[in-house]
């Protein structure tokens, strides 16, 4: 192979799961990287080409060797998370849905129209988000155009890979006059503004993407709603909302429009292939169907759901249908900017669906006795299906897929992953990275082939 074939070669052990119940261990591995960051080979510790290709990598100042007791994943992708709502993280918690949107969210989201408050708290937000690991966040901004492009400067900036939505809410029913589009017209000429301001600042090959982001149902005319739809397949663009989220909201959109969530986003063109619904907890038999027949993916947010939604969503039978599903972080209805915390709360929220929770019924008839979900499965929510949901080559360690990754340190001070090589064969080690990773066993973030964090 010539040396001019590639940019950089990573040398180390790496954990993926390039199918849900599938573990695969890529043991010292070299990852060959061109100047895009797209792996374009894969060689085991024995290929023949190896040797001279980790030789001229080394004297090119190209080669990075992953230190012993570390290993590579593939970066973490957030599918939901607000970036208005940083300020919020961890507190405001003490209302239902409604409410806490009308006292706490909108006013705090309404704060970012100040470009300058803006820009500091992105700042700050985006590089403490990489360092938890989230390569890829697929964010929420707010009302107003501007704010949203700073985001996306700061994104740019640290090296984060990003999809981002203006939001798109008219209803003067549900919206406060002084955080709402004026009218649907103004919603939508706001929305292409956004689209196309956003793609000249992020350039060709684009790290950062536009979002096509109504709210949800009950914050949205049916005008905005269609023509949000007709225009996310004009500009080709991803779309994002809330769907199903609680009692509330379901109840909202069924006396509104005697349907559900699914059926209506449907009917106005805004599920597709590209489309996250953030939530679907109260998703129906018939709404997986549809969502299945667009190839649109579900964000499963469980921290926020344990205070907002009023019931667990139906993750076992989602999958099984066949729906795409990955995680979210869902900031700030969910306290904690970690995915690896998100993963946690899945897994802990499909045994308690799974096992049902009231101890005064016979263990036959507690719970529904699905299966919950294995430590190989809830990592691949968080990786490889959130890759697939957008789909992005991201979340694998394959050819032609990014070398968006994390180096996680074992034993480092301060972290809680520990690692006992007697004890811990790799399939072991994984399982305790699952559970028990945190920021502090983060040592390297990796986004398109380039360190971007020290
Ligand atoms: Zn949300």
């Amino acid at each position: 192979m010539k040396t001019q074939d590639f940019a950089r070669v990573v040398t180390g052990t790496a954990f993926h799961t390039p199918a849900r119940d599938r573990l695969e261990v890529l043991e010292d591995h070299a990852f060959v990287l061109d100047t895009s960051g797209t792996i374009t080979r894969l060689l085991p510790p024995d290929h023949p080409e190896r040797p001279a290709l980790i030789e001229a990598a080394r004297q090119r100042g190209v080669l990075s060797e992953l230190p012993e007791g570390s290993v590579l994943i593939p970066g973490l992708i957030d599918l939901h998370i607000h970036a208005p709502q940083w300020p919020q993280l961890g507190k405001a918690l003490d209302a239902p849905l409604e409410a806490w949107l009308q006292k706490y969210t909108f006013p705090m989201e309404a704060r970012f129209a100040d470009t300058a408050f803006a820009a500091e708290v992105y700042d700050e937000m985006v590089a403490t988000l990489l360092a938890h690991g989230t390569t890829t966040a697929v964010y929420f901004g707010s009302v107003e155009v501007a704010p949203n492009l700073v985001l996306a400067e700061a994104c740019l900036r640290h090296g984060q890979r990003a999809l981002i939505g203006k939001v798109a809410m008219d209803d003067p029913d549900n919206c406060p006059p002084y955080y709402r589009d004026a009218s649907a017209e103004e919603g939508l000429a706001e929305t292409r503004r956004f689209v196309t301001e956003l793609r000249a600042l992020a350039g060709d090959d684009p790290l950062v993407l536009p979002v096509i982001t109504p709210r949800f149902i009950p914050s949205c005319s049916d005008e905005l709603l269609a023509g949000l739809g007709a225009m996310a397949r004009e500009l080709d663009c991803h779309v994002q909302t809330h769907c199903s989220e609680s009692d509330w909201e379901v109840g909202h959109v069924a006396a509104r429009l005697g349907q559900t969530d699914c059926e209506a986003l449907s009917g106005h063109g805004l599920l597709t292939d590209r489309t996250v619904l953030a939530h679907s907890n109260f998703v129906t038999g018939g709404d997986m169907e549809i969502i299945c027949a667009h190839g649109s993916a579900v964000a499963h947010c469980p921290m926020s759901n344990a205070y907002f939604a009023n019931a667990v969503f139906p993750l076992r039978a989602a999958i099984e249908r066949g729906v795409k599903v990955g995680l979210g972080t869902d900031i700030s209805g969910g306290f904690s900017p970690s995915l690896f915390d998100a993963a946690r709360h899945a897994l802990m929220a499909s045994r308690h669906a799974a096992s049902g929770t009231d101890p005064a019924l016979p263990p036959e008839t507690r719970g529904p006795g699905t299966r919950p979900l294995g430590t190989v499965e809830t990592f691949w929510l968080a990786t490889a299906s959130g890759g697939e949901a957008l789909r992005l080559p991201i979340g694998q360690f394959r050819e032609g897929y990014r070398f968006d990754a994390l180096a996680i340190a074992t034993n480092a001070p301060g972290s809680s992953l520990r690692y006992y090589p007697a004890l811990d064969p790799l399939e072991e080690l994984f399982e305790k990275l699952v559970l028990t990773a945190d920021r502090g066993a983060i040592a390297e973030v990796w986004v398109d082939g380039k360190r971007r964090l020290d």
